[in-house]
């Protein structure tokens, strides 16, 4: 992780790098902000310019030996603790080195861009609250006593801090006060009052803002390639966590896809072009896969029931962007009380098999022929 890879935050940056340039490294440090202010990132970022062989004054060099396997979160001296539970693949005795893979590949998706709930879906914890038990503190206080692997320095993050219990928390007390040489503690929290203060106390606080809309909206540009308008609507929309602008954009995506191949479906139906729709079929929807297939056909009931909120007058209530909306308006006339229910519980009805494996082909394919009749009811 690079410091130009991160969003904003251009202060605490130069703050960061004028540290380890004087030489003035704190032993331990919690890196403090809201969710999508990117403080692992730059807790990151930190400990690979610390360990770079051949850092500039702005940046690490990206390409000695120490920053390729930061890059790949592979460091030997690199460590991590993070809240775990138990799930489908470890049933017992969770801790971060077992769960070590998956927060790996987590961090590498998102760009080390972490939240609590995005990491709980990852590893599939479905209700279950994480924590950070005497384990972790336990491995990690095993490892940091080794000599280090290479002569930079042995970092160890901790994402969340939140989560330690009274246990694990005392466990590190110690450590965390009178590291060992060429030690480093980096804290990351979203909320300081739910940190017990015995810890709190024992380190230097980084305070990281919320990223303001016009940083957000030019970083979702250069890593999304997407156009101005999208990107400025997921940043005002974000309220300057980068987590939920990139949320906002993925799913922007995905609701135009699915309005334009809803569109081109409708059409062809109209149309009674049936080597067309065995087409689409075959290209556009098969290869979706069960739950995107789902996913359109719920699309399509929100369709229908927008057509309706139209013809009684009830347009203004329908939130849609301006393309979307004009479909869902010019479709609302060929949509009434006589077609609108046998529309839909055919949709539903497909929903429901190929929730149950049926072959989509076969299903769409007579939905469409359906439609097509279904249409011409006035
Ligand atoms: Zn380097």
């Amino acid at each position: 992780m690079l410091f130009s890879d991160i969003t904003g935050q251009e202060d605490i940056k130069k703050k960061l790098i004028q540290s380890v340039r004087e030489n003035r490294i704190p032993h331990a440090q919690l890196f403090l902000g809201p969710e999508g202010s990117g403080t692992l990132a730059l807790a990151l970022a930190y400990s690979q310019y610390i360990n770079c062989k051949n850092r500039t004054e702005h940046d690490s060099c990206g390409i000695c030996p120490s920053c390729i396997k930061y890059s790949k979160l592979t460091h030997p001296d690199l460590h991590f603790i993070f809240p775990t539970a138990t799930n489908k693949k470890i049933k017992k005795d969770p801790d971060s080195e077992l769960f070590y893979p998956e927060w790996r590949d987590y961090l590498i998706t998102t760009g080390s861009y972490a939240d609590l709930s995005g990491w709980y879906e990852t590893v599939e914890l479905e209700n279950k609250q994480g924590l950070i038990n005497v384990r972790d503190a336990q491995k990690l206080i095993n490892k940091l006593n080794m000599k280090p692997y290479e002569d930079g320095y042995k970092v160890a993050i901790i994402w969340m801090p939140e989560k330690f219990n009274a246990q694990s928390a005392n466990t590190l007390l110690k450590i965390i006060e009178e590291p060992p040489e060429k030690t480093l503690f980096i804290l990351v929290a979203e909320d300081d009052s739910q940190i017990l203060t015995t810890i709190l106390s024992r380190t230097a606080i980084i305070k990281c803002h919320k990223l303001n809309t016009d940083e957000i909206r030019q970083s979702l540009i250069r890593q999304y390639q997407c156009t101005e308008d999208a990107a400025r609507n997921a940043a005002i929309l974000s309220e300057g966590n980068y987590n939920l602008a990139c949320k906002y954009l993925k799913n922007e995506d995905n609701e135009k896809f699915l309005f334009q191949t809803f569109q081109k479906w409708m059409r062809y139906c109209f149309k009674e072009a049936i080597s067309l729709l065995i087409d689409f079929i075959t290209v556009d929807i098969k290869p979706l896969g069960r739950e995107k297939q789902k996913e359109f056909l719920e699309y399509g009931l929100k369709v229908i029931h927008n057509t309706l909120l139209f013809n009684n007058n009830l347009g203004d209530c329908v939130m849609l962007p301006d393309e979307e909306k004009n479909f869902v308006k010019n479709f609302s006339p060929f949509i009434n009380m006589n077609n609108a229910q046998p529309i839909a519980a055919l949709m539903e009805k497909s929903i429901e098999q190929i929730e149950r494996n049926a072959n989509a082909s076969i299903v769409f394919l007579d939905d469409s022929i359906k439609i097509i009749q279904l249409l011409k009811i006035k």
